[in-house]
């Protein structure tokens, strides 16, 4: 069986042609999985019935069960859970603010980066995903948002797993996610989240995309930042800085820098300070989210005044920073937090 949306276009038309159908075949089977998003080949109204037959045994579309639906109290964000063929257990999120529908992608099931505070981090790698199964979640979405006459307008990849770590397969779900003849989504509006690692994200910044950069920092020491995410001990803070330094200046483009505000651990004035004299003058913006909080992990989230402070101390630096409201808290919506509680079976 093959997975369509494992294919790009002259894959597609490559296997059509190897079912002995015309060329023109695979533009149409195209406009239906990346215009309609369809679930079943029942539904691509202008094929054959020969064809549509001969598809439903030789190919598949999205191969994944819903496991668990949730929408939280606001209404705002909706966390699916889906199960893959071989039991492993995906993540994808929805929120909805203002006009915009950002989709919460997953790359990995789990992650083998081991960050302390991260649920997903804390459950260990599976494997990686597919460029199908990284994309099937969005064709699920959109077609939801469909219904309601809306579409998805941005993507994060900051569901399960490391990004850069599956390089090939995330980056070749960004070419069809943004591919003018399929889903079209801007470059633009797709951001891919790393934790860090080094050689990729000088392989990333010589590519020159467009497609936005997220580091996740947390931490603007290497004593502090050993303790929350492992990797750091193999790519210390300064070599991670001058990659980014490097990806700017080759893209041209601002960087985000992600910070987790773990009361008492990095939301200190030193750590605020030193994050300051790390980033004064780079092209970037830090983002600050409050910690969710996770079982595995006994740090909680920091107080408001110590998110104000930090915030302060950063200006003083001229470094821009927003605060990120938690969405979603009571669904789960956290990196690889709906997985964990469905798999320990304490879901109400
Ligand atoms: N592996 C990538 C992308 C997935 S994690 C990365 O680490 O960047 C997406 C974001 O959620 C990262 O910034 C990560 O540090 C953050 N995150 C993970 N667990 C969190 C938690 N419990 N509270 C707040 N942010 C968390
Ligand atoms: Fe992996 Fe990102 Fe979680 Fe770290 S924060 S364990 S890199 S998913």
């Amino acid at each position: 069986m093959i997975n369509l949306y494992d294919l790009n276009f002259d894959e597609l038309t490559q296997f059509v042609l190897d079912l002995g159908e015309p060329k023109f075949r695979a533009r149409q089977i195209w406009e239906w999985l990346y215009h309609s998003f369809v679930v079943d080949f029942d539904a691509m109204r202008n094929l054959p019935k020969s064809l549509r037959e001969n598809l439903a045994v030789t190919a598949n579309l999205d191969t994944s069960k819903i496991v668990a639906d949730q929408l939280s109290s606001d209404g705002q964000t909706q966390k699916v859970l889906t199960q893959l063929p071989d039991g492993q257990l995906i993540e994808t999120v929805l929120m909805r603010y203002n006009r915009r529908r950002t989709l919460c992608i997953s790359s990995q099931a789990g992650c083998a980066m081991g960050c302390v505070f991260c649920a997903t981090g804390q459950m260990g790698f599976f494997r990686n995903l597919s460029v199908g199964e990284i994309i099937a979640p969005v064709m699920r979405f959109a077609r939801q948002l469909a219904a309601e006459d809306q579409r998805v307008t941005n993507i994060v990849m900051m569901g399960m797993g490391e990004p850069l770590h599956n390089y090939d397969n995330t980056l070749e779900a960004v070419n069809r996610l943004t591919d003018p003849t399929g889903f079209n989504l801007g470059a633009r509006k797709i951001t891919i989240s790393t934790v860090g690692l080094v050689p990729a994200i000088r392989r990333y910044a010589d590519e020159g995309r467009q497609t936005p950069l997220a580091i996740s920092l947390h931490a603007a020491t290497d004593a502090e930042r050993d303790k929350l995410i492992p990797i750091n001990k193999r790519w210390p803070v300064a070599e991670l800085i001058d990659a980014c330094r490097y990806y700017i200046k080759k893209t041209g483009r601002r960087i985000t820098f992600e910070w987790a505000l773990i009361a008492g651990e990095n939301d200190t004035i030193e750590q605020a300070q030193a994050l300051g004299k790390l980033v004064q003058e780079m092209l970037c913006h830090v983002n600050l989210i409050p910690l969710n909080p996770t079982k595995g992990y006994g740090g909680g989230p920091s107080s408001r005044e110590r998110v104000d402070k930090f915030q302060q101390t950063l200006a003083q630096y001229k470094v821009t920073s927003t605060v990120r409201v938690r969405r979603g808290i009571d669904i789960q919506a956290g990196c690889g937090q709906l997985r964990d509680r469905i798999v320990n079976q304490t879901i109400d």
